[in-house]
């Protein structure tokens, strides 16, 4: 693929994000909003983009903090901080994910939000980008106190939400029932039954069939398209995959079906390889009644860390931000990079891995099946007719396949990489939009 670095030459003095110097930290190199601000600028630059768009495009549009109490099962009232950063509404609603999780920043929410304005414009939808997020350890916290927190954190943001405001949806430490909450909640306060206010429900209360899978769904469409390009076939094709949640175990099953090689998943607390194959139902089945990968019978044990640098066709990071930094991407040995997570790669990574000639396919593109089918929840609810599983997929594929194809040309067409042809695509489609309409005053 087009290799080229994410900074030319010329310029590299200029950036504090990829210059491989021994004094830039790990900490600087994995800020998720400097990642999303130096690829962007970078994008925009080559676009020639008017100045004053460039301004408007880098900063969100609007971000919110607030501090929800919360009732403990034990009597005690806790006080957790939440986010929600709209970045865009140029092209329609904002859109976006909310996260639970110890490690929820305002930085790294800015940056989701961002990464699905410029997601939404990639696969064409008609959404703007937002995400939120609550600091929290979901997984030590009951049913109880998670749907008061869910509760509350809707109740302080209800003006700001919306179905032709904002509309959240589920990421890393939510899930349905979280989704079922904010609707009824937000419900609750406008008096009526609002479904088109969140996606990702439970299908019987509006939400899409094939919502779950759509985001595993859509990395398996990605990865055939990069496979043709490629001239490489779906035969022999060795897949490792990091995080086995939503977005892993159902790329994983998809791919298995498909006829790809899944060789090993690394999970938080350990990881499995098999040559020939693991069996994903078999393992699917054995984390529901274990609660872990770890222990399965018909898989070797494997360190975590090491399974991101095994040998292997397609590499799928679907678990968080910042796995491949300069401290590992030098040693990776896959042939396709495909970004299940949001973010997994440093700017300093994408350097190297150019370098190595790895074929890259960006996150706002690959895991965009995830908001496309998102979209398509959105317009049944607002519909009130709900359509059947395989025509669900059938737009999903043709949704992704097209989009695949956009980003190839676009990168073919300004010899940029993979990447920046994304984020080139995606900000010409918010800027036109946004010229178009004008700056309100
Ligand atoms: P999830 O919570 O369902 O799954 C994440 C999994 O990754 C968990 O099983 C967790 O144990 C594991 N994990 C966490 N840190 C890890 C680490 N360091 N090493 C190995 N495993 C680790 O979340 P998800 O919805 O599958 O989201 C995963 C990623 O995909 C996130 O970056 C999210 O923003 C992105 N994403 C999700 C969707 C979606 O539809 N759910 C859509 C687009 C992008």
């Amino acid at each position: 693929m087009a290799g080229e670095s994410l900074i030319p030459p010329t310029e590299k003095r200029e950036s504090t994000m990829s210059v491989l110097t021994p004094t830039l930290t790990l900490e600087q190199e994995t800020n998720p909003w400097e990642a999303q601000a130096a690829r962007f600028d970078f994008a925009a630059r080559k676009l020639n983009l008017d100045q004053g768009i460039w301004k408007v495009l880098r900063q969100p549009t609007r971000e919110l903090i607030v501090h929800i109490p919360v009732g403990m099962d034990n009597g005690s009232i806790e006080v957790f901080t939440g986010y929600r950063v709209q970045h865009s509404v140029a092209r329609g609603p904002a859109k976006g994910g909310i996260r639970y999780s110890p490690d929820v920043s305002l930085d790294e929410v800015r940056a989701l939000a961002s990464w699905m304005t410029w997601k939404c414009a990639v696969v064409n939808i008609p959404f703007g980008g937002a995400k939120g997020g609550v600091i929290c350890d979901p997984k030590k916290m009951s049913q109880g106190e998670l749907e008061r927190m869910t509760r509350r954190y809707t109740a302080e943001l209800i003006e700001f939400l919306g179905p032709e405001k904002d509309v959240p949806a589920p990421d890393m430490g939510t899930d349905e029932q979280t989704m079922a909450w904010i609707m009824d909640t937000y419900s609750m306060h406008m008096r009526q039954t609002v479904t088109a206010v969140v996606t990702g429900k439970p299908v019987n209360i509006g939400g899409s069939r094939g919502r779950r899978e759509a985001t595993g769904r859509g990395i398996s469409v990605v990865c055939d398209e990069a496979l043709k390009q490629l001239g490489m076939s779906i035969e022999g094709c060795r897949v490792i995959i990091q995080g086995f949640g939503n977005v892993g175990s159902n790329a994983a099953k998809l791919l298995a079906e498909k006829g790809y090689t899944i060789i090993g998943i690394a999970e938080y607390d350990g990881g499995l390889y098999n040559q020939n194959g693991i069996n994903i139902p078999a393992l699917i089945e054995h984390r529901k009644l274990a609660g872990t990968i770890t222990g399965f019978k018909e898989a070797e044990a494997a360190d975590k860390e090491e399974l991101l640098t095994c040998a292997c066709d397609i590499l799928i990071p679907a678990a968080t931000e910042n796995v491949i930094t300069s401290r590992n991407a030098d040693r990776l040995r896959c042939k396709i990079l495909c970004e299940g997570a949001n973010g997994p790669t440093t700017t300093i990574a994408d350097d190297i891995l150019a370098d190595k000639k790895v074929f890259i396919i960006p996150d706002i593109l690959a895991n965009a099946g995830g908001v496309t089918t998102s979209y398509f929840e959105w317009v049944q609810d607002r519909m009130g007719y709900f359509w059947t599983e395989a025509e669900v997929n059938q737009r999903l594929d043709s949704i992704m396949t097209e989009s695949f194809n956009d980003v190839i040309l676009y990168a073919k067409t300004h010899s940029v990489n993979n990447r920046i042809a994304a984020y080139m695509l995606a900000i010409d489609r918010v800027a036109y939009t946004t010229k178009q309409r004008g700056i309100y005053a």
